[in-house]
């Protein structure tokens, strides 16, 4: 089901702070979170999609499960997940909008089983960006231009920082972003 693309009015980014938060982004606390381990710097990161219940947009439930809230009774599907403690450093809504769960500077739950070039437990190393998406739509232009504003402040902070799709780090496990997700029009946006 899609919903149309709206303005994310308002929101204005700044920087990607020392702190980890990117000024601007609406900030909701995650409790799934823990520290990255000692000496480990960020050079990865992940593009994620979701949406819920699946294929549909708009709803409360991505931040609810991202902070533990999902009501498992509220849709079918919920009861098979509302139990997973999961989060990512920001989520990227149809309009643009941008909500970050977790500082940078930790470690979020959001890659699973993976490995990067031969390194596992991507978390460890890597920020998780979420575009509420799936395996069947495209996404929206006002994802793109704001996930590219994102990657351009994080690439500040983090020089020569790998840019990977979950379904590359966890082949046969994970398919986001999916097929419609379009690199090459993502990388023409980090270029201009
Ligand atoms: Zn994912």
């Amino acid at each position: 089901m899609k919903t149309p693309a709206r303005r994310a009015r308002g929101q204005i980014l700044g920087v990607l702070r020392g702190d980890g938060w990117l000024s601007g982004a609406r900030r909701v606390d995650s409790p799934n979170q823990d520290e990255r381990p000692p000496g480990v710097h960020v050079d990865l990161v992940v593009i994620h999609a979701i949406s819920l219940p699946p294929d549909q947009f708009g709803g409360p439930y991505v931040e609810q499960l991202f902070t533990n809230r999902l009501d498992a009774a509220a849709h079918p599907y919920f009861a098979t997940i509302a139990h997973l403690r999961v989060s990512a450093h920001f989520l990227i809504r149809r309009d643009g909008t941008l909500l970050q769960f977790v500082s940078t500077r930790a470690r979020a739950w959001h890659a699973g089983a993976s490995n990067w070039q031969g390194r596992e437990r991507c978390n460890d190393f890597s920020i998780g960006i979420e575009l509420e998406g799936c395996d069947t739509l495209p996404f929206e232009t006002a994802q793109y231009r704001r996930l590219a504003a994102v990657l351009r402040r994080i690439g500040r902070r983090h020089p020569g920082v790998a840019l990977a799709g979950h379904s590359d780090i966890a082949p046969g496990r994970k398919t986001d972003p999916g097929p419609h997700f379009d690199w090459p029009r993502l990388k023409r946006l980090l270029h201009d």
